[in-house]
């Protein structure tokens, strides 16, 4: 079955072949990927997929590739967590965190996305990949590249946290940090990808990259039993995911696999770089770039190359644009830690600083069933917390000062 029939301009419809391309060359619009969704309905079940693989890839009909999946066969289907003690906290009945602070092999959310980039990278036939990324991108592409035995490059801004940095190392790529924000970044990566016949996972090989988001949203379906959540909170960085998360609403329901879904999708940002949430706040009808100024790196875009894309799928859908400071985010950190054990970066910070907000102001109802995607792990951005933790009390090995201990803090 050839369920992908090639590449579609998202603004004038021009199609293109099945290659290694992503903007259209009439209008300079982005290139999406075109399924055959009659044939893919011929073979597509909830039991088809059941039957799968405890893997993203059980979605695999509706993912780009042509051949078998090569890469990230443990990535994807984590945890979707009933979070009834978070639930509490914030007088909310029925929530739900999808918990990719655990994705496999490292702990974000790119697992995904870099899963079909890199599979349908060696169906072109690149031996070196590569990436822009604003830290967790770059960690994924560097260890999914060991696995495939590809080079890799992996750029960076320069002032990425630590953990970031080393767990992109470890890997042993060829790192490069650039002294400049991740858009000096992603301006520079598009110079080389002009020099360089690499396979940038998130310019040349965006179109089929960007599908990978669509398995966090199909997953949470299909965990609460194919029903679609009345509400999605999600991060935007360059707004993929957002853009996706949209994607996978529809194309569940064009395939029969949910009813219609009611649900509203609502995104976050930093209020120190929320260009997508500012045009809900301002009313306005295009993304306006900024200079990012926040501690949630990973989602430190000013230009964001699918900004209008996603504010566009909120809007259709009903849902709403917020923002939460950087004393929100680290709140929200230790509040999900606190209730649900999980500990999420500083992207998870903001997705859920805004989720008590909408709840508080009524957009999210008490009684409406919600899922908040927590999109990375707090291990790696533990310095945006160092400062606001209490020091551990350190005593000597003898159970008198123990005792002595108890009775100070009793
Ligand atoms: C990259 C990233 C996102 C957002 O991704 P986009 O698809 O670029 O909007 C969200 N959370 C984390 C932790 C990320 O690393
Ligand atoms: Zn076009």
């Amino acid at each position: 079955m050839d369920k992908v029939l090639g590449l579609k301009c998202r603004e004038c419809d021009r199609k293109y072949p099945k290659e290694p391309l992503h903007v259209c060359e009439f209008c300079f619009g982005p290139l999406e990927v075109d399924y055959d969704y009659e044939a893919i309905k011929k073979s597509i079940s909830r039991q088809s997929i059941e039957d799968g693989p405890q893997s993203l890839w059980r979605y695999i009909d509706l993912l780009p590739i042509d051949g078998e999946p090569t890469d990230g066969l443990n990535s994807g289907f984590t945890p979707l967590i009933r979070a009834k003690n978070l639930g509490d906290a914030l007088g909310v009945k029925e929530i739900y965190i999808k918990d990719d602070s655990v994705c496999h092999p490292t702990l974000s959310f790119k697992d995904r996305v870099v899963s079909i980039a890199l599979s349908k990278s060696k169906e072109f036939d690149f031996d070196t990949v590569s990436c822009a990324s604003t830290g967790n991108l770059a960690n994924s592409v560097a260890a999914h590249a060991a696995i495939a035995n590809l080079n890799c490059f992996i750029f960076i801004p320069a002032d990425l946290e630590v953990g970031k940095v080393v767990a992109s190392l470890v890997y042993a790529p060829t790192v490069v940090g650039i002294m400049g924000n991740y858009d000096d970044v992603n301006r520079l990566c598009s110079e080389i990808a002009g020099v360089h016949p690499w396979a940038f996972v998130n310019i040349n090989i965006r179109p089929y990259y960007a599908e990978g988001s669509k398995t966090l949203c199909f997953e949470l379906i299909e965990q609460l039993g194919w029903e679609a959540p009345d509400h999605i909170v999600a991060p935007a960085a360059g707004g993929s995911l957002i853009t996706k998360i949209g994607k996978a609403l529809k194309e569940f329901q064009l395939l029969d696999l949910i009813d219609e879904p009611q649900t509203k999708i609502h995104v976050a940002q930093a209020e120190g770089c929320g260009p997508i949430v500012n045009t809900f706040k301002d009313n306005s009808d295009f993304v306006k770039p900024v200079k990012p100024d926040t501690i949630a790196k990973s989602l430190a875009i000013g230009n964001p190359a699918d900004g209008i894309y996603a504010v566009n799928t909120v809007k259709e859908s009903g849902g709403v644009g917020e923002h939460a400071n950087d004393e929100e985010i680290i709140e929200a950190i230790q509040l999900l830690a606190a209730t649900e054990g999980v500990f999420t970066e500083t992207a998870g910070g903001v997705t859920l600083a805004v989720t008590k907000k909408l709840i508080e102001n009524g957009v999210i109802g008490r009684d409406e069933r919600v899922v908040v995607a927590i999109t990375g792990n707090g291990f790696k951005t533990i310095e945006a917390l160092e400062d606001n933790m209490p020091e551990p009390h350190i005593i000597p090995p003898q159970l008198n000062a123990f005792r002595k201990l108890m009775s100070n803090i009793a």
